[in-house]
């Protein structure tokens, strides 16, 4: 998927927005600060790629980025703010839920988690929606240079837990930190 060009395309606030479905997509889901915009810049090896999605009024778009010649790449926008008004996480939610339920040409989703933190209740709710939606995806686990090896064991132990109730889960887990390269080959691979 990374071994073409990446570029920016657009960034979405309705359905109507939607590029034409003209290419298979994969779509970056975490909560705000999670280390997405790093990592998906570690992966095309672009240096602030992401970094349009991070600008404030760009936060609540679903950005759209062509990778290589056939696919998208489809960077989320972060969920969990702790002060979000609650129409603008209502909003956020329905375009969400829309946009995984009708996008046919969305192929897998990844659900970043911080190495820190494991799944919390934000996360989980996301990954119920990909259920419903039947969308497979694979969770990464993000910043993990953060975390001594045993508590990293301890996050996976929980994450694996919180993933047997998942049925769109992949079971493995793709330990990362964009900041060491760690993961990335692997996730390259995947994706
Ligand atoms: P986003 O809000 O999910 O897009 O998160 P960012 O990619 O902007 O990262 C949030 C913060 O975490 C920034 O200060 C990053 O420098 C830091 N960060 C991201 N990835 C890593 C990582 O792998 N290791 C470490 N130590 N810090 C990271």
């Amino acid at each position: 998927l990374f071994a073409g060009e990446t570029e920016f395309v657009k960034g979405v606030v309705a359905m109507s927005g939607l590029p034409a479905p003209d290419r298979l997509e994969v779509c970056f889901a975490g909560r705000s600060n999670v280390g997405k915009s790093s990592l998906i810049n570690a992966l095309t090896g672009r240096k602030g790629l992401a970094r349009a999605s991070n600008t404030p009024g760009r936060t609540q778009e679903i950005n759209f980025f062509t990778a290589g010649e056939a696919h998208y790449l489809v960077d989320l926008p972060g969920y969990g703010f702790a002060n979000a008004p609650v129409p603008v996480v209502e909003k956020w939610q329905r375009l969400l839920k829309q946009y995984l339920s009708g996008r046919q040409t969305l192929r897998r989703a990844f659900v970043l988690i911080d190495a820190r933190h494991g799944v919390k209740k934000v996360d989980d709710e996301i990954l119920s929606l990909l259920d419903s939606a039947a969308v497979t995806f694979q969770v990464v686990l993000t910043k993990a240079d953060k975390v001594k090896e045993k508590e990293r064991a301890k996050v996976l132990d929980q994450v694996r837990t919180a993933l047997a109730k998942h049925p769109a889960a992949y079971p493995e887990i793709v330990v990362t930190s964009s900041e060491k390269g760690w993961g990335i080959p692997t996730l390259r691979t995947i994706v």
